[in-house]
C-alpha cells in the first residue's frame, strides 16, 4: 500500500482527494493537514485520521503527498518533502517563479509529478490541440477560451496555458512571443500567428476549455468540460500510485498516462 499525505484537506479539492482515496485499492490516507488556525484542524478527515496542522510531522512514514493548496504554500511544502524523501504530486496552479524553482530543487532528491490538470480528457486534448494546429497550418487562427467558477484566483487557468503551450509546440514557435491573454481597447487587426487565451469567470463551473481553430470559411472546435472535481482527484491519486518509488526528477501527466 502507498501512504499519502493530503495538505489542504478541507479545501474543495482536498475533499475530493479524501473521497478518491476511500475508493482506491492502492493508495491509502496516511495523514490530512490544513493551515495552522484553520477551523477543520482537529476534526475527522476519515475513519481514524484527524486533520492536523503540522505537515512536516505528517510526512513521517509517508510515501507521497498530494498538493492542491495555494501557490504560496507549494514551494514550502515541496522543500519539506524533499528533506524527508517523500514523493510529490502537485496540482496547485498559478505557481510563482519561486515556487517553480523550489520544485526544481526538490526534484534533485524526490520524484515530483506536476500537472495543471489531472484529468484524462484534458491530457488527451493537449495532444489533439498540438496535432490539429500542425495539420491545419497558419491559415487557421487559434484561440483558447476557458470558463471557471467565481472563486478561482489565477487567470488564465493553468490548463489554458498548457493548451497554449501545446499549440505553440505544434507551430514551432515560442509562446511568450505570440501569446495574447485577453483583449481590451483599440487592439487593431489580429496579427498573424497570435495565440489568444480568454478567461471567463462565474458561478460554480468546475472547468471548461475550448480550442478554436478559425479558418477561411470553416472552423474546428475541441472542447473539454469537467463535470466533477473528482476527475482531477482520481487522476492525482493515480499519479501518486505511479510516482512513489520513481527516480528523482520532474514528471508530467503524460508520463503517468504513458501518452
Ligand atoms: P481551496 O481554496 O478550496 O482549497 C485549498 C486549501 O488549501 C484550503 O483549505 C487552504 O486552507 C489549504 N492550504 C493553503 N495553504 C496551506 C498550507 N500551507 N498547508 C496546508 N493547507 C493549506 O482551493 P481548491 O479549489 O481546492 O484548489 C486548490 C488548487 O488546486 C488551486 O491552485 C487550483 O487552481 C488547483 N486545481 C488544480 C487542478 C488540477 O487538475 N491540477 C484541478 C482543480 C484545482
Amino acid at each position: 500500500m502507498i501512504r499519502a499525505v493530503i495538505p489542504g484537506a478541507a479545501g474543495k479539492m482536498g475533499a475530493m482527494l479524501l473521497e478518491a482515496l476511500r475508493a482506491d485499492a492502492h493508495v491509502v490516507l496516511h495523514a490530512a493537514v490544513e493551515r495552522k488556525g484553520h477551523a477543520a484542524v482537529g476534526t475527522a478527515a476519515a475513519a481514524g485520521v484527524t486533520v492536523g496542522d503540522d505537515f512536516d510531522a505528517a510526512l513521517d512514514g509517508a510515501d507521497v503527498y498530494i498538493d492542491f493548496t495555494a501557490p504560496e504554500a507549494t514551494g514550502v511544502l515541496v522543500a519539506l518533502a524533499a528533506r524527508k524523501r517523500v514523493a510529490a504530486v502537485i496540482g496547485t496552479t498559478g505557481l510563482s517563479p519561486e515556487a517553480r524553482t523550489a520544485i526544481f530543487h526538490a526534484a534533485a532528491d524526490i520524484p515530483v509529478v506536476v500537472a495543471p490538470n489531472f484529468s484524462l480528457g484534458v491530457n488527451l486534448l493537449l495532444g489533439l490541440a498540438e496535432e490539429a494546429t500542425r495539420a491545419l497550418g497558419p491559415d487557421f487562427d487559434v484561440e483558447v477560451i476557458e470558463v471557471h467558477h467565481r472563486h478561482k484566483r489565477d487567470a488564465p487557468s493553468g490548463t489554458a496555458i498548457a493548451i497554449a503551450e501545446a499549440l505553440a509546440r505544434g507551430r514551432d514557435v515560442d509562446l511568450a512571443a505570440v501569446r495574447r491573454y485577453a483583449r481590451d481597447g483599440d487592439v487593431g487587426p489580429r496579427p498573424d500567428g497570435e495565440i489568444g487565451v480568454q478567461a471567463v469567470r462565474g458561478g460554480d463551473v468546475v472547468g471548461e476549455h475550448t480550442v478554436l481553430f478559425l479558418g477561411p470559411a470553416e472552423r474546428v472546435e475541441i472542447t473539454h468540460r469537467a463535470g466533477s472535481r473528482l476527475i482531477f482527484a482520481r487522476g492525482a491519486v493515480r499519479a501518486a500510485a505511479w510516482v512513489a518509488g520513481k527516480p528523482p526528477g520532474v514528471y508530467s501527466m503524460k508520463d503517468v498516462l504513458g501518452l
